[in-house]
């Protein structure tokens, strides 16, 4: 490919060596993730606790962890803007959110209006990377999940929050803390409709689940509970003990997972 920029053109040609056809879990030509990578997806999610969690976070359902397949298909949507993977990572954040109601949630669908709210990216972000991925794959984990479940973009980030990667845990929740706000309008739109709906929090990857409980406080200051919180991977190891093998507890930032993805 002759682009006459440089850095366009290698740009442009990883893409189209992506968008060529080649599966992100095995390089094997065809499609973007096999059928037999598709498959071996985690059929189930369960609670992955950061750890430490930050206090009163609710319980955080993921399908995986953050590594493998699952972190291809996060970064290739996110940062490479691979559209063909939201219904793919929609399915993955349903399963968590179906998992969150496992009581609620009967065979012919959920038990009661479900709001997802998905966790916000900064206004720069969306326009950098031309799409917003965590409310893409929201709303497909919503049609996954059919009647009676519904997006509700409420929130908001603030001005001043800086990108979240090489912060550690007590920068995080520094940065974070009070970033995000309920935007009026959408709340007043969703309030209208009457009905109380169980609210889960959507994003892509829990880290180190300050964004997260940053989304569930700026809920709650307008009197919204999130019932729990669905995202597609965490990065700490599954810890239903609150222990974490792969925590950010007493490490530095640069012993966590390497490259962080860029939070809202
Ligand atoms: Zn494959």
């Amino acid at each position: 490919m002759v682009t006459g920029r440089e850095t366009g053109g290698v740009r442009d040609a990883a893409v189209d060596l992506l968008l060529g056809g080649s599966c992100l879990g095995c390089s094997v030509p065809g499609r973007l993730v096999c059928p037999a990578c598709r498959a071996a997806l985690p059929s189930d999610a369960t609670p992955r606790w950061p750890s430490p969690p930050p206090p009163g976070l609710v319980t955080p359902f993921a399908v995986t962890a953050y590594e493998g397949l699952a972190r291809s298909l996060v970064l290739s949507h996110k940062e490479h803007r691979m559209l063909a993977l939201t219904p793919v990572l929609g399915r993955l954040l349903a399963r968590s959110v179906a998992a969150a109601f496992a009581g609620l949630v009967s065979p012919g669908g959920p038990v009661g209006p479900v709001l997802l709210v998905p966790v916000p990216s900064r206004p720069s972000t969306v326009r950098a990377r031309g799409h917003d991925p965590t409310l893409a794959m929201t709303r497909s984990a919503a049609r996954v999940l059919g009647a009676g479940v519904s997006v509700a973009p409420l929130l908001r980030s603030r001005p001043g929050v800086v990108d979240q990667a090489g912060l550690d845990v007590v920068q995080r929740r520094a940065n974070l803390a009070g970033s995000m706000a309920v935007r009026p309008r959408e709340l007043r739109r969703w309030a209208r409709r009457g009905t109380a709906a169980h609210v889960v929090v959507c994003d892509d990857v829990l880290t180190t689940g300050s964004t997260a409980r940053e989304a569930q406080r700026a809920l709650a200051a307008v009197g919204v509970e999130a019932l729990a919180v669905a995202v597609v991977a965490a990065t700490a190891r599954r810890s239903p003990a609150g222990e974490s093998h792969l925590g950010v507890h007493g490490v530095s930032s640069g012993a966590e997972v390497p490259s962080p993805p860029a939070t809202h």
